[in-house]
């Protein structure tokens, strides 16, 4: 197991060519007409054709022979504790798992899953910072962990949101798994939140485990959080009636999860391309979950989507990446100068009935990965959880 105790970031010039295709994580342009990325400091550089870019004095070189890269995915949904264990399912490297799934980054929706998480004010404040600072101090494989995001609790006033700000939390954990149900009093909490920096989320859906709650589109309406969490539930979801309400009713992000019900999955995407509004859709596992951890989680809903969904795999590879970015202010997800170098390199699975890698992914299979690289340091090499590719990249040094 890879384990970083401190960020990493590249030092000297990352060349990566022979690019077979660049997936850009950008739905204005998912495929770019580049073979080659260059990186310095652990963001890129530059992008294009080989002979348009300047890849002398490389401190580390990639041929990727062919394989396709991608930005690095992003998984919208997690609920981490501590480092790279899990008390849900009693799980070691669940984190560094997901790394060779191809996630770079992971969005924390709280880490609900403490044994014997604090309740109380001041205990689900000081939990939230110190998970935001452990987090950020120590990231498993090299993945980055955007954590510290506390579950709200009836009695929290506008001076405690002020507090966590000030603090350094960026997130709330999913709004209706504490003791604020009601949709008026979550959109206080919400709009205070957002006064202060700090995005949300809501559970959307029938209760996870026991002890968690229901909350139907009405509520999720009027608490407008920004992210309106596992359209298709976790696992339990709505009427597929209120799935469109929600689609139709707000501009919020429609988040999508593995570790929810497919139908109310496939069903949310179709109204999001509907309504012509693909730009919000993201996904996500919300794992560590009652089903599990699914290092794979978000190449299966890519897989997923785009086959039964019908859409071109090139969009769903954008609803993992940029748009998730975009929606999250996050400075990963794009293939484009200024961005952090975070790539997954992968090729067709071998043995796949597909084309290429795009026709195989519409045809349901998953990628095989060959590489991953985190802010320009190269993390995994070919990944020890998907199915083998047929071209894997080589590292030249
Ligand atoms: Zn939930």
């Amino acid at each position: 197991m890879a384990l970083s105790p401190a960020p990493e970031t590249q030092t000297g010039k990352l060349v990566i060519r022979n690019i077979g295709l660049l997936l850009s994580g950008a739905l204005e342009a998912p495929i770019l007409d580049a073979d080659t990325v260059v990186a310095e400091a652990g963001r890129i550089t530059a992008v294009g054709r080989q002979a348009d870019c300047d890849i002398s004095e490389a401190r580390v070189s990639i041929d990727a022979h062919g394989c396709a890269l991608t930005p690095g995915l992003i998984d919208s949904h997690v609920h981490p504790v501590f480092g790279d264990w899990t008390p849900r399912q009693s799980q070691l490297g669940w984190i560094d798992s997901c790394l060779h799934g191809g996630v770079t980054t992971m969005v924390s929706a709280g880490e609900v899953h403490l044994p014997g998480r604090p309740r109380d004010i001041v205990g689900l404040k000081a939990l939230a910072i110190t998970a935001q600072r452990a987090f950020t101090n120590f990231r498993p494989g090299g993945v980055k962990l955007l954590a510290g995001a506390p579950v709200i609790e009836q009695g929290m006033v506008e001076s405690d949101f002020a507090e966590l700000a000030a603090a350094g939390v960026t997130l709330l954990g999913e709004v209706g798994l504490g003791s604020v149900k009601a949709g008026y009093q979550a959109q206080q909490m919400v709009a205070w939140a957002r006064r202060h920096g700090i995005q949300s989320t809501i559970h959307t859906g029938g209760p996870s485990v026991p002890g968690s709650g229901y909350i139907d589109a009405d509520t999720v309406l009027e608490a407008d959080a920004d992210i309106i969490g596992h359209i298709n539930g976790g696992h339990t979801a709505l009427p597929l009636s209120q799935i469109r309400c929600l689609c139709e009713g707000c501009a919020r992000a429609i988040e999508i999860v593995h570790n929810g019900n497919e139908l109310a999955g496939l069903s949310a995407l179709r109204f999001a391309r509907e309504l012509g509004q693909l730009q919000r859709v993201i996904l996500g596992t919300d794992s560590p979950a009652g089903s599990g951890v699914q290092p794979l989680g978000i190449l299966r809903m890519i897989a997923l989507l785009s086959s039964l969904g019908e859409m071109p795999a090139e969009i769903l590879f954008c609803c993992a990446t940029g748009n998730t970015a975009r929606l999250r202010k996050l400075d990963c997800g794009i293939i484009a100068p200024g961005r952090a170098a975070d790539f997954v390199l992968m090729d067709r699975a071998q043995h796949s009935s597909g084309a290429d890698l795009l026709d195989s992914v519409a045809k349901g299979d998953l990628p095989g990965i060959g590489m991953v690289v985190i802010d320009g340091v190269v993390r995994a090499g070919r990944s020890r959880n998907t199915p083998p590719a047929e071209r894997v990249p080589e590292l030249l040094g």
